[in-house]
């Protein structure tokens, strides 16, 4: 699943090749991909809109659009983008299609069916759910370290489990929220309130490096002018991976085996000596 790093670079790619495009024509194949447009609906909203400009909340892509209208898109496990030439022939599970004013289109295809879009007024942006219950977003100075400790004094779950609650932090799954407790040096298993002000702001440092970090790494990447796709897990930020599975090798930092445990179902990997 495409973490916040690899949602920001499809974004970005996104952005260079619709912004200032026109959509000439919009077609919701698979009515369930938007569930709060009818199909008839979407297509009449986007018809004839300007993309403005693309940006990112959370894990959402969010494309502006000139006619107040706000177009999110959500990747889920496997949704991606296409972009082609407008004859071209549509990948499988191509759930959405989008005719630009430059002879190409926009394709969305979605083999895993969890993809999701909507279409708001602009105005309405702050009230839709997916949006409104969002933390911060961690590169937004609202997102300080004096955030994160009062929030964690709330918490007594997990400190892992708390990572991965978007309404608490933004941005961080599975892999960069092991990350970043490993670099801080915590367990995972440590109730959030317990968390002293120095070691959440050491927390608060390393989830904003980490992510930094990875964003960089993808951003120097060479991407297929075709596929509007973040690299995961294929090398883009994989070799700087200190924990994220990692089981049984040795800790970069001190050398003793990566542990594996299971947290909220998913698992959790760290260094049972530098993580106490
Ligand atoms: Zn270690």
């Amino acid at each position: 699943m495409p973490e916040l790093p690899e949602v920001e670079m499809v974004a970005r790619h996104l952005r260079k090749l619709i912004a200032g495009r026109t959509i000439t024509k919009a077609q919701l194949l698979r009515a369930k991909l938007a569930p709060e447009n009818p199909p008839r609906q979407f297509a009449a909203w986007l018809k004839g809109a300007r993309v403005e400009d693309v940006t990112r909340r959370g894990k959402h892509i969010l494309t502006h659009l000139s006619n107040k209208r706000t177009w999110v898109t959500h990747l889920r496990m496997t949704g991606r983008f296409v972009h082609v030439d407008a004859d071209e022939a549509p990948p499988p599970h191509t759930h959405a299609a989008f005719w630009l004013d430059n002879g190409r289109k926009l394709l969305f295809a979605d083999q895993r069916h969890f993809g999701m879009m909507l279409v708001v007024k602009t105005s309405e942006l702050d009230t839709v759910s997916h949006l409104s219950k969002l933390a911060p977003e961690p590169f937004d100075a609202a997102f300080n370290a004096s955030y994160l400790h009062e929030a964690l004094q709330r918490s007594k779950q997990a400190i892992k489990l708390f990572l991965l609650d978007q309404t608490r932090v933004t941005g961080l799954g599975n892999i960069y929220a092991a990350e970043a407790l490993h670099r801080a040096k915590i367990n995972p298993q440590l109730p959030a309130n317990k968390l002293s002000r120095a070691r959440a702001e050491a927390l608060h440092s390393e989830i904003v490096a980490v992510l930094t970090e990875a964003i960089e790494a993808g951003s120097t990447l060479e991407t297929d002018p075709r596929e509007v796709y973040g690299r995961y897990g294929d090398g883009a930020y994989e070799d700087s991976w200190r924990v994220y599975e990692r089981e049984g090798l040795p800790c970069l930092t001190c050398g003793e085996a990566i542990q594996r445990l299971a947290q909220g179902g998913r698992s959790t990997y760290f260094c049972p000596r530098c993580q106490r």
